[in-house]
């Protein structure tokens, strides 16, 4: 990590449904984190699992993000234009030998009565032995990384310290799933080095994957950013808002509200003045910015 390079942040949204609060929060942090370093601020468009996605989701997100006068720097990236890049990386990692097919269904890994993990099972490894694999003519290979049984930590400039033991918790992970489509975690990371991203603002729903993305770091030989893992936000049933929750999508008539009510969250001091746009807002807050006033707990928005 070299703190010379000039900052390159983002925010990237996955197009499976409309920006709701939380989705809002991450976009305005990112982008007062970067612009109060004078850095730039990119949008990615993270459509790589086409069954999960609404359509018009994506350009929905890009005028959300307008109205709000949440300007972006060039042109945005999307995921469904890289799949040549993460196959060369794949390959890449084929030639370390640092993967392995996976023939795994949900059903064979169950049987194997696998280790609840901080995400998941902790797949237990049946393939990584050639030996033991089986191979299903009629079914396509997952492919998985194999990880270390050593510990993987980052100081989070709002969580603080956070690791694991990559191998205990989380166990050999999936870069390429066995329906072809590419996996978050191989895809974030080469698209964050392809950016030069040097800043990571997100939620902390990613917290538990950022340890496997310092991994592929490592094997790829790329640099690893500054993480900031925000607070998320529930309902009053502590439930985070999602699709999944219902989320409501945002309110354009009340934009200068929401962004009021954002900012308090994100811990700024009260506005000068009562009447101020969206734009002068996001001005007013590029001053005032201090990612030590994030408080990393969970917040109640309703
Ligand atoms: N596309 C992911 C999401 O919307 C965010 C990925 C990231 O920020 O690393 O949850």
């Amino acid at each position: 990590i070299t703190d010379s390079k000039p900052y390159i942040g983002r925010f990237a949204p996955s197009p499976t449904g409309r920006l709701h609060i939380g989705s809002l929060l991450t976009a305005v942090a990112s982008f007062l984190d970067a612009r109060s370093k004078r850095g730039i601020w990119l949008v990615r468009m993270e459509d790589l699992d086409p069954p999960r996605e609404m359509a018009g989701a994506a350009d929905d997100i890009l005028r959300t993000l307008e109205a709000f006068s949440l300007t972006w720097d060039g042109a945005v990236m999307y995921q469904h234009q890289r799949h040549a890049a993460y196959q060369a990386v794949l390959e890449q990692l084929q030639q370390q030998d640092v993967v392995y097919p996976c023939f795994c269904s949900r059903k064979d890994i169950a049987a194997a009565k696998p280790v609840m993990g901080v995400d998941g099972w902790v797949y237990p490894r049946r393939c990584e032995d050639a030996s033991w694999r089986i191979a299903k003519a009629d079914k396509q290979a997952a492919w998985r990384v194999r990880v270390p049984d050593a510990v993987f930590g980052f100081d989070d400039a709002i969580v603080g310290h956070y690791e694991q033991n990559l191998a205990k918790q989380v166990g050999d992970f999936v870069l390429k799933r066995a329906d072809g489509w590419w996996a978050y975690q191989l895809a974030v990371v080469v698209d964050d080095a392809e950016q030069g991203m040097t800043h990571v603002v997100r939620g902390q729903d990613l917290l538990v994957s950022t340890p496997r993305q310092l991994h592929l770091q490592q094997l790829l030989g790329f640099s690893t950013p500054h993480y900031a893992h925000l607070p998320l936000l529930t309902n009053a049933e502590g439930q985070k808002w999602s699709k999944q929750t219902l989320a409501p999508a945002l309110n354009w008539s009340a934009k200068e509200a929401l962004m009021n009510q954002i900012l308090d969250i994100l811990g700024l001091p009260k506005r000068p003045e009562s009447q101020m746009t969206c734009e002068q807002l996001l001005q007013w807050a590029t001053l005032y910015w201090d990612i030590n006033q994030v408080c990393p707990e969970a917040q109640v928005v309703v």
